[in-house]
């Protein structure tokens, strides 16, 4: 992002505009923290703005403040079609593909807003008219802050901006430890705490509202994991079944997939996720050090993200999956060994 977009950007926030901000399909704490975190700030400064997630976000997010406001388009589909079609702009953050935002694809890209990506992933596309990609970032969370501050409005951020950004922040960089956080993100952080962000009640309201049957469910995985220690790879699966038996509810599974990365010389992890009503298994790939999850999930199972953690699907059963992601190992031997 260019200082010359800063300026076109800044004279296109200069009257009350009609706003919409899209988070991915599936948001996560960085997508509904970044996209509430712009809501607040843009509502502050007199913009008509509506957050319209693609589909439902996990129930450890629902204490997000402006979260009541979210408008959910798989549930009220015309309402939010209507507010898109209404729109003067449309931010979309933590993604860069319009397809990652799945059903609401098509109204995105009918729509004649300007459009405006915030977004770390790698390899965008060029569907906005102004993008601010940077791999490097921690989260868009940050990307937010910077984007703000790049407005010259640093100072307008409040307890409530403060709290969405620090949430993302906090949840991509897995509290802090992947080596996307830099000492710059801890500078935001820090920023964000003085600007009213209560770090310890977010940690709390996001990783200590667990319910008995995520770590029933959470045994079951663990019981799973298998290890193929001539890869340096571990894995795991979950059968639709066994998440009914423990009453699976969006989110849960969340974080799971790094147990297998926190076993001595595993550098790649895999959870394999049955979803048997959209009949795919979903999957999420971590890893340590230089194997890019992005690149095998994009050669293999039609997914992305970043080096260390990315998504994936596939279309075959639970078994045929995971035979299919055996078979193909081997072909990374060296890069895993290395
Ligand atoms: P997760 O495994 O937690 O779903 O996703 C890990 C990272 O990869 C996140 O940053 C997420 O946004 C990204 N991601 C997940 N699924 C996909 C996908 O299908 N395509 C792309 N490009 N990125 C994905
Ligand atoms: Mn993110």
């Amino acid at each position: 992002m260019t200082e010359h977009d800063i300026k076109e950007i800044k004279a296109l926030l200069i009257a009350p505009k009609q706003i919409v901000i899209v988070p991915h399909k599936n948001p996560d704490g960085d997508a509904m923290g970044s996209t509430l975190g712009l809501y607040h700030y843009l509502i502050k400064n007199n913009h008509k703005a509506t957050v319209i997630a693609p589909n439902d976000y996990p129930d450890f997010l629902k204490w997000l403040p402006g979260q009541d406001n979210v408008v959910i388009y798989e549930s009220d589909r015309s309402h939010a079609e209507n507010l898109i079609e209404k729109a003067d702009l449309i931010f979309t953050l933590d993604f860069n593909a319009l397809h990652r935002a799945g059903e609401m694809e098509t109204p995105l890209s009918n729509s004649e807003a300007v459009k405006i990506m915030i977004d770390h992933h790698q390899q965008p596309d060029s569907y906005a008219e102004y993008m601010f990609s940077d791999v490097s970032m921690s989260s868009t969370c940050e990307m937010v802050y910077r984007f703000i501050d790049m407005l010259g409005d640093k100072g307008t951020i409040n307890e409530q901006i403060a709290t969405c950004l620090y949430t993302g922040i906090l949840t991509d960089t897995g509290s802090f430890r992947f080596p996307s956080s830099t000492s710059t993100t801890h500078l935001v952080a820090a920023d964000l705490i003085d600007r009213g962000a209560n770090h310890s009640d977010i940690y709390n309201s996001i990783y200590d509202t667990n319910s008995y049957e995520r770590l029933q469910l959470l045994g079951v995985a663990l019981k799973n994991l298998r290890v193929i220690p001539e890869y340096r790879t571990a894995y795991i699966t979950l059968s639709q079944e066994e998440l009914n038996a423990s009453n699976f509810k969006k989110g849960d599974t969340e974080g799971f997939v790094n147990y297998g990365l926190s076993i001595k010389n595993v550098v790649f992890a895999v959870i394999f996720i049955e979803h048997k009503q959209e009949g795919i298994v979903k999957i999420s790939f971590r890893s340590e050090g230089s194997f890019s999850v992005n690149e095998f999930s994009r050669q293999n199972f039609g997914g992305g993200g970043h080096t260390n953690a990315a998504g994936g699907k596939s279309d075959l059963s639970l078994n045929d999956t995971v035979e299919k992601f055996i078979s193909i190992l081997p072909r990374y031997k060296n890069t895993l060994i290395s």
